[in-house]
């Protein structure tokens, strides 16, 4: 049973303040393995006044120094890279194999934000104008739990090039790998009052960093409700907000794409981190010419997306979190069923033989239609959406029709084509012929999966103001 009753202010482990004990849950069985003390609102104010202090200094720090922290975080976080997938792959039940490479970008986000850090141009002048990127001052971050590790460094890494100092509030779901990556980050000796982390609950710790006056701007991410209630809430003291939301990605797949290859690719991107993953591919658009062949692959294809224990590298999809997100995702499931999508692959209740933790089987819905619940909201879950279209003006308007833009993919054969088609999505990101990442590219959606972007310079320029010296 690991217990934890600190939180991370001002270079030092302290004790809560807060009383409240929150249970830690396995979802492969729902066992408690764990107990967190949250922070309460006075925690949180001391983690705010000891950011308030440090950005005092750290400021008016100089890019090098900067660049020296990034290298220290990079090589403190690198060393306890098996500990935070092992952390992952417990506490959330995320598969190894995908919980390793989000750890792994995790980590590298902070050698990414050194490399965008020399890219960036500070200062720039002309005439008797000087234009410098200050940065905004103390940074709130709010995390959800899917890939909270990831989340932490990145939103750290991008806040601590710009020269912020921040207060990190983990979601409530993650004290494990938070206490691994804190631990971990404590050994790089930062400046104190650089790093603070609060882990509490999002209506106590989150809601004090929202009106805060002596906090200047929060990243978030998580739910569209919440980044909704962070923008309103937020403007009473005029919040710099950058959001990270949800995601209902279309993939469209071309009639020239090679079944074969392109299904099995359309498929991970649907399941990816067993479903709960904002950038999950969860609409397949397909040409009704190649629909039944289409079905024939996924039928089969199906059988490598096996469901079971997270630790164990065979397997594609693991529980979902909590007993909160099963129910929901077999909400969505039966709510598919009613409005008259045929499930081809899966359907509701457990899988066969996991009759304990938090599994959903990995389901496939074709006959779609576009405004079907299913096609529409964000299920979180192992959840796909096969909609049949006729042309590519049609692919692409479907795509489109959704309140979401985050993340898009196209598979095909002629790749001019692919661009072309790509070009005209409404997504932050499109990936071509599979999913892939740069973590120099920006990260960040239209519509509502947000507001801003992350990664790389486009990161570091979301936690800096402009000031222009003009002389006369
Ligand atoms: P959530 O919105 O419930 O919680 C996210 C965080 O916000 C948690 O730390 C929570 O404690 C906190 N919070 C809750 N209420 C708050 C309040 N009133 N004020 C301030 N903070 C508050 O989301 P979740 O269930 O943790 O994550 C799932 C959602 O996150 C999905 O919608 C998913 O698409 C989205 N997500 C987006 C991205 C992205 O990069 N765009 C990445 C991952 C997840």
């Amino acid at each position: 049973m690991k217990i934890i009753t600190s939180h991370y202010i001002d270079g030092a482990f302290v004790e809560s303040h807060g009383r409240e004990v929150m249970d830690i849950v396995r979802p492969t069985d729902g066992q408690v393995i764990g107990r967190a003390t949250l922070a309460d609102e006075e925690d949180t104010r001391r983690a705010i006044a000891a950011a308030r202090r440090a950005f005092a200094t750290y400021g008016r720090s100089t890019q090098e120094e900067r660049a020296e922290i990034l290298r220290r975080m990079h090589k403190a976080a690198s060393a306890r890279l098996d500990d935070l997938t092992a952390a992952m792959v417990e506490e959330y039940g995320g598969v190894v194999q995908f919980a390793r490479l989000i750890v792994e970008s995790g980590v590298n986000a902070f050698a990414a934000a050194e490399k965008a850090l020399h890219e960036i141009e500070w200062t720039r002048s002309w005439g008797k104008t000087t234009v410098t990127l200050e940065p905004v001052g103390v940074a709130g971050l709010i995390t959800a739990w899917n890939a909270n590790a990831l989340f932490i460094c990145l939103k750290l890494a991008s806040a601590a090039a710009a020269g912020c100092t921040v207060v990190i509030k983990p979601s409530e779901l993650s004290s494990l790998q938070t206490q691994v990556l804190i631990e971990a980050l404590h050994e790089a000796k930062l400046p104190k009052g650089l790093l603070n982390v609060v882990t509490g609950l999002g209506s106590t710790v989150g809601a004090e960093l929202v009106r805060n006056p002596n906090v200047d701007k929060i990243s978030f991410t998580g739910s569209v409700a919440v980044g909704e209630t962070i923008m309103r809430d937020g403007a009473a003291t005029m919040k710099r907000v950058t959001l990270e939301l949800g995601g209902k990605s279309p993939t469209i797949l071309l009639d020239d794409a090679d079944i074969a290859q392109a299904i099995p690719a359309a498929l991970i991107m649907a399941f990816l981190n067993s479903g709960q993953a904002c950038a999950a591919g969860t609409r397949l658009l397909v040409p009704r010419t190649r629909f039944e062949d289409v079905k024939r692959v996924i039928a089969d294809a199906m059988h490598a997306f096996t469901v079971g224990d997270p630790a164990d590298p065979k397997i594609a999809v693991g529980p979902m979190v909590s007993q909160k997100q099963y129910d929901r995702v077999q909400s969505y499931i039966r709510k598919g069923i009613e409005e008259g999508a045929e499930v081809l692959v899966g359907g509701e209740g457990r899988p066969e033989g996991l009759k304990a933790g938090y599994f959903v089987k990995p389901t496939v819905f074709v006959n779609v239609k576009n405004d079907m619940t299913i096609a529409q909201e964000e299920i979180f879950g192992p959840v796909l959406s096969v909609i049949t279209y006729d042309s590519e003006d049609e692919a692409i308007s479907i795509a489109n029709d959704s309140r979401y833009g985050l993340h898009a993919a196209v598979l095909g054969t002629d790749t001019q084509r692919a661009r072309r088609v790509a070009s005209q999505l409404r997504a932050g990101r499109v990936v071509i012929n599979g999913m892939t990442d740069d973590p120099q590219a920006p990260w960040g959606g239209f519509k509502y999966s947000g507001v801003g972007r992350e990664y790389g310079r486009y990161g570091i320029e979301a936690f800096v103001e402009t000031r222009a010296i003009l002389e006369s």
